[in-house]
């Protein structure tokens, strides 16, 4: 056994059956990444849209391919033909333009709005506030291709356990609380290699492992 199909297993393992996981597979080779294809894998993610493209362009078709990165809204159009599920939407501009890129391909694609959690001042996402202002408005109900499914956060990278899980805690509370207005958002993608068990804690639905599946990223 691989060491990637070996850690792919030792992950499966310790994740509840009712958590979705995406291996990210950013920054690393589409040799590494059939590793974890072929170990059964087939939900993968990754933060750049050329990258992304590059790969479904190479990889078997079977794949659901996750943007977890920032989106720049003139990038859309690279991956609307391809990608399943955008976690990191932060503006109603934003979701108009994949609403328009995804008709062109007669295609929906499934969105999560991005949360701010983090202290950080460097992290995306919408205000609590923001959030409850853009599903609530007229505008939203006009975009026929594209479904919000849920919420995405990313906590301040910290081995601070009280900041985590305060951080958790917080969107998790939210997130309980739009659902009992939108039961439709069934998504709640918090957790990553550092921090996925307690996120698990906190009531995510889907995490987003990378450097424990695939090992350390060589950034160049
Ligand atoms: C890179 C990345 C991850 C995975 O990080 P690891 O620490 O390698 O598990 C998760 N979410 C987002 C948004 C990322 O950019």
């Amino acid at each position: 056994m691989n060491e990637i199909e070996k850690n792919l297993k030792e992950i499966k393992t310790s994740l509840p059956d009712s958590i979705t996981l995406v291996a990210v597979s950013k920054t690393k080779p589409v040799s590494e990444i059939l590793k974890a294809y072929e170990a059964g894998q087939r939900i993968f993610g990754e933060n750049k849209i050329q990258e992304m493209a590059e790969k479904w362009e190479a990889m078997p078709k079977d794949i659901s391919w996750h943007m977890i990165g920032h989106v720049q809204t003139n990038k859309v159009k690279y991956m609307a033909r391809f990608v399943d599920l955008i976690h990191a939407v932060d503006s109603y501009k934003l979701l108009k333009e994949i609403d328009k890129q995804a008709k062109k391909h007669d295609r929906i694609i499934h969105c999560l709005l991005q949360i701010k959690i983090a202290e950080e001042e460097s992290k995306f996402g919408l205000s609590q506030e923001d959030a409850i202002t853009l599903l609530a408005s007229e505008e939203i109900k006009k975009l026929s291709n594209v479904r919000i499914q849920g919420l995405m956060g990313m906590a301040t990278f910290t081995d601070n356990l009280e900041q985590l899980t305060t951080e958790f805690h917080d969107i998790k509370t939210f997130f309980d609380q739009l659902t009992s207005k939108y039961p439709e958002l069934k998504i709640l993608s918090i957790g990553m290699s550092g921090d996925y068990k307690i996120a698990i804690d906190y009531g995510s639905t889907m995490v987003r492992i990378g450097s424990s599946i695939f090992g350390a990223r060589n950034y160049g």
